[in-house]
């Protein structure tokens, strides 16, 4: 298909260190406009490869596009503009397709989470918080102990970086108590099946980036209980079909891109809520609070852990998009 791609380069800066495996340091990614020739629709897209969690550089996916050949998360993203494009054509919103959904609040350095901090949190209608483990299990235990007494639900998210020993070892240190304020934790060590149905035994676990590691052909019984859906990433229809195969809830997340990715998050997070209301669990879709704010934020209208209708066509935006500065990839 002979598509238009054209690209926006974008800097986001961080408000602290993100997760257990990358820096603070700038993260990069580009905007793709993209145009079908039938009806000249055309619809916006975000591309933020993250190389620490195992994508290819952006570098590398923006030559092999030039070369024309689309890398698994371009093709995504051209899937996701595609999306953009038909619900502009049709003059509709994102909020036009699905039913609201509330997110967690994503805690990114709990160092500076001060009770008073958290308890504005809970006056603000949030009820569960993420928290990236991994780097001082310790002092993570400790503050989970302090979310569970505030009355938090938590999901933690060790992104594979953990092993069987130190899964133990992080949940001897919370009480009975807190335990059972854990709603679920995702990728607690490298996949394996029998360590993950040892972890399970404890706690509910989820899988997120461990994906590709499951051997799903073979796979009788699935040792986790949630599926974390990122559309930034992960075939839609496909995930869908996991989740009812092996009875799993999913959550879907962004994938702490752009907000232009967050949205596109938000909508098929919105679409999966109306059409399979008792499989979604709250979403992950508010991850533009991790970064410094800038033109886009400042677009996206939240009320407590929800996002609000936004304005514009599709996931938004338009007359920013409009205004960005496109650069032409070779016709494909
Ligand atoms: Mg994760």
């Amino acid at each position: 298909m002979n598509i238009k791609i054209a690209y926006s380069p974008y800097t986001l800066k961080p408000q602290s260190t993100l997760n257990a495996v990358t820096s603070a340091e700038s993260r990069e990614g580009m905007l793709l406009k993209v145009q079908w020739p039938d009806d000249n629709r055309i619809g916006y897209a975000d591309l933020h490869p993250w190389p620490e969690l195992g994508d290819a550089s952006l570098e590398a996916q923006m030559s092999d596009l030039r070369l024309g050949k689309m890398s698994p998360q371009i093709e995504q993203s051209v899937w996701l503009a595609d999306r953009d494009a038909k619900l502009r054509l049709e003059n509709k919103n994102i909020f036009d397709q699905g039913t609201t959904v509330k997110n967690n609040y994503i805690v990114t350095d709990f160092t500076v989470a001060t009770d008073e901090y958290l308890n504005q949190l809970i006056s603000d209608s949030f009820s569960t918080l993420k928290i990236k483990v991994g780097r001082n299990l310790k002092a993570e235990a400790a503050f989970v102990c302090r979310a569970a007494a505030l009355g938090f639900r938590l999901r933690l998210d060790f992104n594979g970086a953990g092993s069987p020993e130190s899964f133990r070892h992080f949940v001897f240190e919370l009480d009975p108590r807190t335990r059972t304020c854990i709603e679920y934790v995702e990728d607690p060590m490298p996949f394996d099946e029998k360590h993950w149905q040892e972890a399970r035994k404890i706690l509910p676990l989820a899988l997120d980036n461990q994906f590709s590691r499951v051997d799903w052909g073979n796979l009788r019984q699935a040792p986790f209980d949630v599926l974390v859906i990122k559309p930034a990433k992960m075939d839609i229809p496909r995930a869908l079909q996991l989740c009812q195969l092996f009875g799993l809830k999913a959550t879907v997340t962004s994938y702490m891109d752009h907000p232009v990715g967050m949205m596109h998050a938000l909508g098929v997070a919105m679409s999966l809520k109306k059409d399979h209301p008792e499989m979604l669990n709250e979403a992950g879709c508010m991850t533009h609070l991790i970064f410094q704010q800038e033109a886009f934020a400042a677009e996206i209208p939240t009320m407590g852990p929800f996002i609000t209708r936004n304005s514009g066509k599709g996931i938004g935006f338009d007359t920013l998009l409009e205004s960005q500065k496109w650069y032409q990839v070779k016709t494909l």
